[in-house]
């Protein structure tokens, strides 16, 4: 295809890795046989580099997923940029980590140095806990002092709802497939074994696992694999810009999707409905933040019906909208929560699932008459995540990770939506430090580009060849920066991306 020839002409350094022996994840075939694979070797700051050295300013933090960057790069520390964070660190005010009552050194500006330009307290966390207890589990009523020190912290920082536990995963994949057992559960201790069909929306992303795959509103995990699974009914997508009706507000267009939602659970049966799943703004199916009154609406539907809410924070949770949460943002008071990601800064893998008291009294009754709640793996609640998460949380809360994402999101949304007049955009749409960009022609969501042109590839082309690497979604581009990222960087994004679009033109 055209694709293929463009990725292949526009990315063709030699890396020596053509044909490489990983089946590589959400990769075409082709791409691992034809094109050499980017490989990344380390990171500092607000960048990567690859292994032949050449750098790369990370716009999308990560898989969404790497808000503290890589913090504290030694040259930075002589140099002080303006932004609150960076004076903070320079300062270097902070406490040690400690772990499990254990002080670990705060590392000085020479032993920075060998922390490779990485965040120094997530990396003390971590060694630390690998040194006094790398691994223990947490099933049959045995665990460790960092995963309840953890599952206390995260019930504290959620405040949109009460939340009485939190079950831990290892990723927002498997967080939501727990979503859907802990509602069967609760379902059937109810006496309600009817009640268990989910409902998601159209272009969401909940995982590629079966259940969280199902979940997902996207048709490409759908259609190699069978899936979805039949307890998965999909309502509509919440991008105004593409499907209002003519003359249609925002405020209307909401109230029309409540409505379908409301048809669709009657036409269903309400007794078959246990629960609707949302990410507060959408993020893999293209960054799509809700119209004006959505989720009060769709809210209103949800509790009339009994079916319980579950918001999928993996991507907006612990402070990517400027909000702590998605759910703070647009007024949501969810039933169950799903988190991953930012939970660590994505230095170890973790996931979870905030429990509300209302589920969590159920299953906790209900585990006396029907024995345990046999649900779990081997690393839920691991402690070397757990206490890297810990430390991830206590950064966030000391260096006030809010105040750096509102004072630096002005910057980054304005700077981005003034490109919105290229007559290859669509749309340009964002909040917080979350945005995407869509290539239609005309202006139009209705004319797209013919897909073998590859219009968004050849952009994350033009964007990977000087210097920065972005999300590619079809012709949608993604971006959702660090947090630490500062107002020099911001500026040089915006300079790449215009360089990149005019390129594309
Ligand atoms: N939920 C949302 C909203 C996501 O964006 C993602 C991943 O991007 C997931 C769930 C799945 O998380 P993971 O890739 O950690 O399994």
């Amino acid at each position: 295809s055209l694709q293929k020839d463009v990725l292949a002409t526009e990315l063709k350094d030699e890396k020596g890795f053509k044909g490489h022996s990983m089946l590589a994840p959400f990769t075409a075939g082709w791409q691992t046989t034809d094109l050499h694979p980017l490989v990344i070797d380390k990171s500092e700051g607000s960048y990567v580099y690859d292994i032949n050295g050449k750098k790369y300013l990370d716009s999308l933090a990560g898989l969404w997923c790497n808000p503290l960057g890589n913090i504290l790069h030694p040259s930075l520390i002589k140099s002080p940029k303006s932004s609150s964070i960076w004076e903070t660190n320079l300062e270097i005010t902070e406490p040690s980590a400690v772990v499990d009552n254990i002080q670990v050194r705060r590392p000085d500006t020479a032993s920075l140095m060998s922390y490779g330009g990485n965040e120094p307290r997530l990396v003390a966390a971590a060694t630390a806990q690998l040194n006094k207890l790398p691994f223990y589990h947490s099933f049959w009523n045995r665990t460790t002092k960092p995963t309840l020190d953890l599952a206390k912290e995260v019930q504290e920082m959620f405040t949109a709802t009460e939340i009485e536990k939190v079950f831990f995963t290892n990723s927002g994949s498997d967080a939501n497939d727990t979503q859907v057992k802990l509602v069967w559960y609760y379902n059937n201790a109810l006496g309600r074994p009817n009640k268990k069909k989910f409902i998601a929306r159209a272009k969401s992303y909940h995982g590629s696992t079966l259940i969280s795959a199902s979940l997902s509103g996207l048709p490409p995990l759908h259609q190699q694999f069978d899936l979805p699974a039949p307890f998965v009914l999909h309502t509509d997508c919440p991008h105004y810009w593409r499907y209002h009706l003519p003359g249609e507000t925002e405020e209307e267009f909401s109230t029309r999707l409540a409505n379908n939602l409301e048809n669709l659970i009657l036409k269903e049966g309400p007794e078959t409905v246990a629960a609707f799943i949302a990410e507060p703004v959408m993020g893999a199916g293209g960054v799509i933040p809700p119209p004006a009154t959505y989720f009060e609406k769709i809210q209103a539907v949800v509790r009339k019906y009994d079916i319980l809410f579950i918001a999928d924070e993996v991507i907006c949770g612990f402070g990517r909208l400027g909000t702590m949460f998605g759910c703070d943002k647009y007024n949501i008071k969810p039933d169950l929560v799903s988190v991953a990601k930012a939970l660590s800064s994505g230095y170890m893998p973790i996931g979870a699932v905030l429990v509300s008291p209302e589920v969590s009294d159920v299953i906790h009754s209900q585990s006396n008459k029907l024995g345990n709640f046999s649900h779990g793996f081997t690393y839920s609640g691991h402690p070397v995540s757990c206490a890297v998460a810990l430390e991830a949380l206590k950064i966030y809360k000391e260096r006030n990770i809010l105040e750096q994402v509102n004072s630096i999101s002005p910057r980054f949304q304005d700077g981005l939506k003034a490109f919105s007049s290229s007559p290859i955009i669509g749309e340009i749409r964002g909040t917080g430090l979350i945005l995407g960009t869509e290539f239609t022609d005309n202006k139009s969501p209705n004319d797209p580009f013919p897909s073998e042109w590859g219009i968004g590839a050849y952009f994350g082309a033009q964007c990977e060849k000087i210097g920065m690497l972005v999300r590619v979604a079809g012709d949608n581009i993604l971006m959702s920066p660090p947090f630490i990222i500062s107002p020099d960087e911001v500026d040089e994004l915006i300079s790449k991306y215009g360089k990149a679009l005019k390129a594309t033109e």
